[in-house]
């Protein structure tokens, strides 16, 4: 840390504002200078235009380009010392690596209350403890409030207290702690957050951890071998082969040496049950990290971690960007999932974030998955990763084959076909549990005329709207505009509008009816709306009994379903002849992990999966011989075609509402760049324009530009030009357009 008291102050600070625009701002330091002295990493609050901003310092220095005396003063600044470093690196990185604004990516990576310009000292936390007579009622008293009583007997388990956001975590609420303090049985406390987190015992482990079986085992010793340099490890194992086990494991043995593990889940991956595996084996605060926090709570973690005080924590895409104090290890689960890449604004992408943070650190690196990215695998065929297998299951039963069931001719009630429903009935009655997954929430995909053939389109985008009966409209998914749904044909007048194909609303009332005596569950972005609805539907269902489970993707991933027998993909079609080349992944790495929920505990699994395409070789040989040997055939492909990830791609979109408009601007900077491209003998190919695969979206025309190049840094010299040239062109600050490096669809 400079001496300040010594070394003059600068007579100029350059910093990073949060605006679009790619340049730093000088400006002069006010009177007072902070008591570190000025140092970059330090925020604060700045006269911008009209407006103060919240900005931070990047340089500190005696010169300038503008005269020292048209520089503002800087109003104040916000911190005394420096935000943390490897956080400041991180932005650093990811703005030079996604070519995003500097200022933006700053702001964008901090919690909303130091965005505001919130100050970081004197923070207090809050919790809750059990009062002595807390301790001594009787929890069956409280059996008109089921609830009070569950968090009660929680909070007894933890002498020294909870903070909020724990209690929080496991779906309890601020009302439920007030009416035990108003009982007398709980009690609120605030302690400093500098208050020790460390229990003082030294004894990190809640509970024991389980003896490992051979393969992980050996994948931990693997991963364990150095732990003090960058190490990056695939862990691929299939679902239930037990990498939570690992991961847990391997989070001891680097808490254990004083330093801090980062796990990134996907968005929907962090469930309470995650959280609770986690909180019942450490007996160190574990951190979660969620969009469900309120600001204040999101700063309490993030100052956790940030100071060292909560060993372990666990957060989905934006955790990523948490500082910590004392690095040991990064894990990534379920590293091929979508939720990773952040589709607007600054769109980058935490796996691959991680991995260069994890180097960066010198530190390991587990990248989890049954269903590796063909990214990942590529780095572990050519060496770049290590390469651990789990092919076991922890349970009895390894993971059960896809029955492919042909679609075609067969009549279909709610989608299902007599076979399959004959299944269905086999199932129940045996007692078990279904899953029937159907990647359509709704009623049904639209509605159709059978009078005209006259079928709801929306009049913003090149879309369908989809038919709703819970409540009844007709609704696009792309832009959210809805209707009342018609009694007659809008074309030809008839009252003949049936509903076309089916959705999870659909489905789940053809099965209501053909099993009226077994509870229907249906699991979708509409049915679960309010928070704890998904958790208590889940519960419900783990306490076993027959009944049936209707449900998207959201069910397709992470939670465990001990007494589904039989899973039922409706369509498994959608992703076979997509434009997008990603999609095939996608839809394979999908039904993998749907079909990964089927007997998972004492019963053998079955997995029916529905086509009109059972001769499709993809789907064949995902159904034959696995997902790894459809990866395989599918990077082939990829070679082949010149396809990540053996070419890096970048796609510069645009958008405007005049057609005409957005291609004149894309076809201008199409060949402005590829006449650069040429000067400069960059092996870059620029593709394009064409139209994005849903043209109109929103009453705007989507235009796309494809940047390719088997050389990373050539790539990137590319899309700088582009950005500089979009940025210069009048006709280009009306339209809407960003740079998309490394998209993960191409939509
Ligand atoms: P994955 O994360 O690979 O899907 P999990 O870690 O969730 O798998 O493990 C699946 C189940 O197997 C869990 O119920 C877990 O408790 C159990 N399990 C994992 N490892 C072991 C082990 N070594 N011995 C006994 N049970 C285990
Ligand atoms: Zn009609
Ligand atoms: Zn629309």
């Amino acid at each position: 840390m400079p001496d300040s008291s010594r070394s003059p102050p600068p007579r100029v600070l350059r910093v990073a504002v949060p605006t679009p625009l790619r340049r730093l701002f000088d400006y002069r330091p006010c009177r007072e200078a902070p008591p570190g002295g000025w140092q970059p990493g330090i925020r604060v609050r700045v006269p911008f235009g009209r407006r103060q901003m919240v900005a931070i310092v990047m340089e500190c220095r005696d010169d300038s380009d503008l005269a020292l005396a048209d520089l503002k003063p800087v109003d104040a600044w916000l911190d005394a010392a420096p935000l943390p470093e490897d956080w400041f690196w991180l932005c650093r990185f990811t703005a030079r690596y996604y070519q995003h604004p500097l200022g933006d990516t700053l702001h964008q990576a901090l919690p909303v209350l130091l965005r505001q310009g919130r100050s970081l000292a004197g923070r207090i936390r809050e919790q809750w403890l059990v009062t002595p007579s807390g301790q001594a009622v009787d929890a069956a008293r409280l059996k008109r409030a089921p609830r009070q009583a569950e968090l009660l007997t929680m909070l007894r388990q933890h002498p020294h207290g909870l903070p909020t956001q724990a209690v929080l975590a496991q779906s309890f609420t601020r009302e439920q702690l007030q009416s035990l303090v108003g009982k007398g049985l709980v009690e609120r406390q605030e302690a400093p957050l500098t208050a020790a987190g460390l229990p003082a015992s030294g004894n990190l482990l809640a509970e024991p951890a389980l003896p490992l079986n051979r393969e992980q085992a050996a994948a931990l010793a693997a991963i364990h071998e150095r732990l003090d340099a960058f190490h990056p490890c695939l862990l691929h194992g299939v679902t239930g082969s037990g990498k939570t086990e690992v991961y847990l494991q391997l989070i001891e043995a680097v808490v254990d040496r004083g330093r801090q593990a980062l796990l990134l889940v996907p968005e929907i991956g962090l469930t309470p049950q995650t959280l609770a595996r986690f909180r019942q084996r450490f007996r160190v605060p574990v951190v979660a990290l969620h969009s469900g926090l309120t600001d204040n709570e999101r700063l309490d973690a993030w100052e956790a971690v940030a100071s060292g005080r909560a060993p372990i924590v666990i957060g989905t895409r934006s955790a990523i960007f948490t500082p910590l104090a004392r690095p040991g290890v990064i894990i990534v689960d379920e590293e091929h999932d979508g939720s990773f890449k952040q589709h607007e604004g600054l769109r980058y992408h935490a796996r691959d974030l991680a991995v260069a943070r994890a180097h960066h650190h010198g530190i390991p690196l587990v990248l989890g998955s049954a269903t590796p990215s063909l990214e990942s695998l590529h780095h572990a065929s050519r060496g770049d990763y290590r390469h651990l297998r789990l092919t076991r299951r922890a349970s009895r039963h390894a993971p059960a084959r896809l029955e492919l069931v042909d679609l075609r001719g067969r009549p279909r009630q709610g989608g299902l076909i007599p076979p399959v429903i004959e299944a269905i009935r086999e199932t129940l009655d045996a007692g078990h549990q279904v899953l029937v997954f159907i990647n359509r929430r709704g009623f049904a995909p639209t509605l159709a005329c059978h009078a005209c053939g006259w079928l709801a389109d929306c009049d913003h985008c090149d879309a369908r709207m989809t038919l709703h009966r819970q409540p009844p409209m007709l609704a696009c998914h792309h832009c959210d505009k809805r209707r009342p749904v018609p009694d007659a044909c809008p074309a030809c007048g008839s009252a003949d509008l049936r509903p076309l194909g089916s959705g999870t609303e659909r489905t789940e009332e053809t099965l209501a009816a053909l099993f009226p005596q077994v509870p229907v569950h249906r699991i979708d972005r509409d049915s679960t709306r309010r928070r704890d609805a998904f958790e208590t539907v889940l519960n419900d269902v783990r306490r076993g009994g027959p009944c049936l489970l209707v449900g998207t993707q959201m069910l397709a991933k992470g939670h465990h379903l001990p007494h589904v027998t039989l899973v039922v993909v409706v369509n498994a079609d959608s992703g076979l002849y997509a434009s997008d080349f990603r999609a095939l992944e996608h839809s394979a790495q999908l039904l993998v992990q749907v079909a990964g929920r089927a007997g998972r505990s004492s019963h053998p699994g079955r997995v029916l999966v529905q086509t009109l395409h059972d001769d499709d070789p993809h789907l064949r040989l995902l159904a034959q011989q696995g997902y790894d040997a459809l990866a395989e055939h599918l990077l082939a492909e990829r070679r082949a075609a010149g396809l990540p990830p053996f070419r890096f791609l970048a796609l510069l979109r645009l958008e405007s509402p005049r057609e005409e408009a957005a291609l004149a601007l894309a076809a201008g900077a199409a060949s402005a760049l590829r006449e650069w491209l040429k000067e400069r003998e960059l092996r870059v190919d620029c593709l394009g324009p064409v139209p994005a695969p849903m043209e109109r979206r929103q009453n705007r025309y989507h235009l796309q530009l494809m940047l390719a190049s088997d050389r990373r840094s050539q790539l990137h010299e590319a899309c700088s030009r582009l950005t500089t040239w979009m940025e210069a062109t009048p006709g280009a600050r009306r339209a809407r357009w960003s740079l998309d490096i490394d998209p993960q669809t191409l939509g």
